[in-house]
């Protein structure tokens, strides 16, 4: 069930029915400031609306502070064992703390970080972890319950902080396995109506980990579950966020940029496809208005679809036919084809 419950973080509204938000994390050294600052900047440049920066240390409250009065989006502080460094970081200004309440540990310290978020009108998003359950929960996981423990273990500290009379959270229950995420959230989604924080966690490298968090986030986003995503990739950051835009657009809940349609190519094909598609995608790559445009290949299923995209090109031997809004507009040869493309969308 998608969640009912709606919260703010920062200028934000997550769940609801609110557009599922984009979320990433930096990964510079939280105590340089303007590298991180800079990377907040690239992130929200490419659609990031929610950024995650850990705060391992007191040392770095600081340049977290700068960072925070800085960011063009509202900011998530990442923090493990110490509830002071939570605490820190909501005074610094943080909109949200992400606090795994395994980690922090003792009752009191998750108490103390609910009672500041409270007080600085921030959120809090409760993300439970296979390694680090409870005593009890953990031997419902070694028992093959992972996805079971995950969403008792998240429901437990939700009921806490709901006693403490704190709403403004959401709850991620992430795992590694894509079957594992799906079924947890599935289930926590049926007996919760809090937003939801959804991802596969350390999904790997940018081709595995894009694969798993498509299908892991895929199918949740699919069945209205989720209202928040990160895609976690071994690289660069701003791979994720493209990556999350990719997932919300193929299931059409959110579009930002342009969507390329381009053919498989077949025995068909007359010319280098492969070489035309991938220019056309690298100079579509700096809009953000969401247009449709088809690269196909031949003269047979081509020119049909190229007239349904906002623009095409339809290529036949050594040539190809530029359409704009259904409309041809030119016929030209293979090599100015993508400048005749980038003319008609420009124009
Ligand atoms: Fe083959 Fe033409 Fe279909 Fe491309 S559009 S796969 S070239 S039939």
């Amino acid at each position: 069930m998608p969640s009912s419950r709606q919260i703010h973080v920062g200028n934000l509204l997550i769940g609801g029915g609110a557009p599922v938000v984009v979320q990433s994390m930096t990964n510079t050294t939280t105590g340089d400031a303007a590298a991180t600052l800079d990377q907040v900047r690239e992130l929200a440049a490419e659609g990031c609306e929610l950024v995650r920066v850990s705060l391992p240390t007191g040392d770095e409250v600081e340049a977290f502070a700068e960072v925070v009065s800085h960011a063009p989006v509202p900011i998530v502080a990442d923090v493990h064992f110490d509830w002071r460094l939570a605490v820190a970081a909501l005074e610094a200004g943080a909109a949200g703390v992400r606090i795994n309440p395994g980690t922090i540990g003792a009752e009191r310290g998750v108490l103390e970080i609910v009672r500041a978020a409270a007080a600085c009108g921030a959120a809090l998003r409760i993300g439970v972890n296979a390694g680090s359950l409870p005593k009890d929960l953990r031997a419902l996981a070694d028992r093959g319950e992972t996805a079971a423990a995950l969403v008792e273990g998240a429901l437990r500290y939700a009921s806490l902080v709901e006693e403490w009379g704190f709403l403004e959270y959401k709850l991620s229950v992430k795992s590694s396995s894509v079957p594992e995420t799906i079924a947890a959230y599935r289930a926590l989604a049926e007996r919760s109506e809090v937003p939801l924080h959804v991802g596969v966690t350390e999904a790997g490298t940018a081709w595995g980990g894009t694969i798993k968090s498509a299908v892991g986030i895929g199918a949740l986003l699919a069945d209205g579950v989720g209202d928040t995503v990160r895609v976690s990739l071994t690289g660069d950051p701003v791979e994720e966020v493209r990556v999350a835009w990719q997932i919300l657009a193929a299931l059409e809940l959110r579009r930002r940029g342009p969507n390329l349609i381009s053919c498989p190519t077949c025995g068909r094909t007359e010319v280098d496809l492969v070489a035309l598609a991938a220019e056309v995608e690298r100079r579509l790559q700096p809009l953000s208005v969401p247009l449709t445009v088809a690269v196909m290949g031949c003269r047979v299923n081509g020119p049909e679809e190229a007239r349904h995209a906002d623009f095409g090109i339809a290529a036949g031997s050594g040539e190809g036919v530029v359409f704009a809004h259904g409309r041809k507009v030119a016929t030209v040869p293979e090599d100015e084809l993508v400048e005749a493309l980038f003319r008609a969308i420009e124009g």
